[in-house]
């Protein structure tokens, strides 16, 4: 127990692994018709609960209803409905094209489920980031712990309440706690962990993971860049790129994390930003309910520490920066002019604080990002289908997005993931079906093939080993 969150005994865990296993070992998550209940489970789930939820996560950091049901409730049902919808068409086995010679071996794909899986789930999008990929893993046949994030402890108590009341409690369960649970729970053998969070933990999670062989999907962070045509409306791109940077405060893992402008235009896009600013928060961000708050004291700190430190200029007017910690409230703050060493371009900002890096040329933009890890996104306001190619062929990133920013994950058709830095392992729809399943490849021959295969059997005659 840990203040208003219980925690699961570390001694239970391995027994809890066990149950599990034993459950997958019967076959009963391989009937499709039981996966499809459980899927449609989920989005009772998030209907029937999205007070609850609702309330749960204004308590762990006063997130905005509109941005819980919008960002995470309704994507949890519109992923649960279609995966559902779809799951004989993706469980279907595979018929490979193969050579004449091979076709009466039947070569086939099976779609397998890989077995009783962990997915460990961030704080800051706790409800789709959990309930997403377990989708995945119902889909795909599997058993499956979540281990949601201690940093969210309303949330991640209410997740342990609604499992159980929603699904097969045999075959899917909750275990909360911090790094000692954690920790126990990455000691057992488990047959693919699906990890979102940052990048230091991931190296954590993927060093256990590899004392049993076992895949994972990590899916992290990183500074999502956004480059700024000269020639786009700046107005347009500001109000767009703000929209994309005060959701969740700021808190998430495709945050516009530093803009890359033409010199001669960082003050109209400043403009921008301040037109679009008085339009969404009209008395500043402080006190309104449609913007959310910081998650932690630590990670206040670590904004508050991040931005003290910057070299660059912080833009004042209508962007007061206010900050308040006692309630963890951190007003979205651009800060212009800043250049390659400041403290603001060292690591993810994860928060409401928006750099803006003046250069001279599409060349100077391209090469500040490809001088960096990959990120996990790639924003560009532009109509030049030039620049979108160049940036297309000459930068890397998980996913690369033209004119809008945050949008590309409303398109759950598309698969999602990091390169490098920023994680590894697609998912969403088919891509989480297929994270969580194994290609099991085979073929059967006949009898009657005894003839076309007999020139393998020694001894072995010279023309059945020319070239
Ligand atoms: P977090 O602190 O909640 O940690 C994530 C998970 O790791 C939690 O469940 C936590 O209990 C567990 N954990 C913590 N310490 C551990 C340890 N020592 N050993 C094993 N597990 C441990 O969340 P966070 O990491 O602060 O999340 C934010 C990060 O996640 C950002 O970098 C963000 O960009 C990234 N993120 C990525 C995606 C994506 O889909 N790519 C989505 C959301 C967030």
């Amino acid at each position: 127990m840990s203040g208003i969150l219980t925690y699961t005994p570390v001694e239970e865990i391995p027994k809890i692994r066990d149950d599990l296993r034993a459950t997958f070992k019967t076959g009963v998550t391989r009937s499709l018709e039981w996966r499809k209940r459980q899927i449609y489970q989920i989005a009772r789930l998030a209907q029937n609960e999205a007070e609850a939820i609702c309330d749960a996560m204004t308590r762990d950091f006063a997130k905005p209803r509109f941005e819980v049901i919008v960002a995470e409730l309704a994507g949890v049902v519109k992923i649960a409905l279609k995966s559902a919808e779809k799951l004989e068409e993706w469980a279907q086995p595979e018929r490979p094209d193969v050579p004449d010679s091979q076709r009466s071996w039947n070569p086939t794909i099976y779609k397998v489920p890989k077995g009783t899986v962990l997915i460990i789930s961030p704080w800051n999008y706790p409800v789709i980031l959990t309930l997403q990929p377990l989708v995945g893993a119902i889909a795909a046949g599997c058993c499956a712990v979540l281990k949601p994030s201690e940093a969210v402890p309303h949330l991640s108590g209410l997740l342990a309440e609604l499992v159980p009341k929603y699904l097969d409690t045999s075959a899917y369960c909750v275990i909360n706690g911090a790094v000692p649970e954690t920790t126990k729970i990455l000691e057992l053998q488990w047959d693919h962990i699906f990890y979102t969070g940052n990048g230091r933990i991931a190296r954590i999670v993927a060093s256990a993971a590899a004392k049993h062989l076992t895949p994972c999907s990590l899916e992290l962070g990183g500074k999502s860049p956004v480059v700024v045509d000269a020639a786009y409306d700046m107005e347009l791109a500001a109000k767009r790129i703000l929209w994309g940077k005060c959701n969740n405060a700021g808190q998430i893992c495709v945050a516009p994390d530093y803009i890359l402008v033409p010199r001669q235009k960082q003050d109209e896009l400043v403009r921008g930003f301040e037109k679009a600013y008085k339009t969404f928060f009209p008395n500043g961000a402080l006190d309104d309910a449609h913007y959310g708050g910081i998650v932690n004291d630590f990670h206040f700190k670590r904004l508050s520490a991040m931005l003290d430190r910057s070299q660059g200029e912080k833009v004042g007017g209508v962007f007061e920066g206010r900050r308040d910690p006692e309630r963890r409230r951190f007003e979205p703050v651009i800060v212009k002019g800043v250049d390659e060493n400041d403290s603001l371009l060292d690591e993810e900002i994860f928060g409401p604080v928006l750099p803006i890096v003046a250069v001279d040329s599409l060349d100077e933009a391209i090469g500040f990002i490809n001088a960096r890890p990959h990120p996990l996104v790639l924003y560009a306001f532009t109509e030049d289908p030039t620049v979108k190619e160049r940036l297309i062929n000459e930068t890397q990133s998980g996913g690369i997005a033209f004119n809008d920013t945050f949008q590309h994950l409303a398109v759950a058709e598309l698969p999602f993931s990091g390169i490098g830095e920023s994680g590894y392992g697609y998912q969403f729809l088919r891509y989480s079906f297929d994270a969580f399943t194994h290609l099991r490849s085979s073929v059967d021959i006949p009898k009657s093939e005894e003839s076309n295969l007999s020139l393998r059997y020694p001894p072995h005659k010279p023309e059945a080993y020319q070239v």
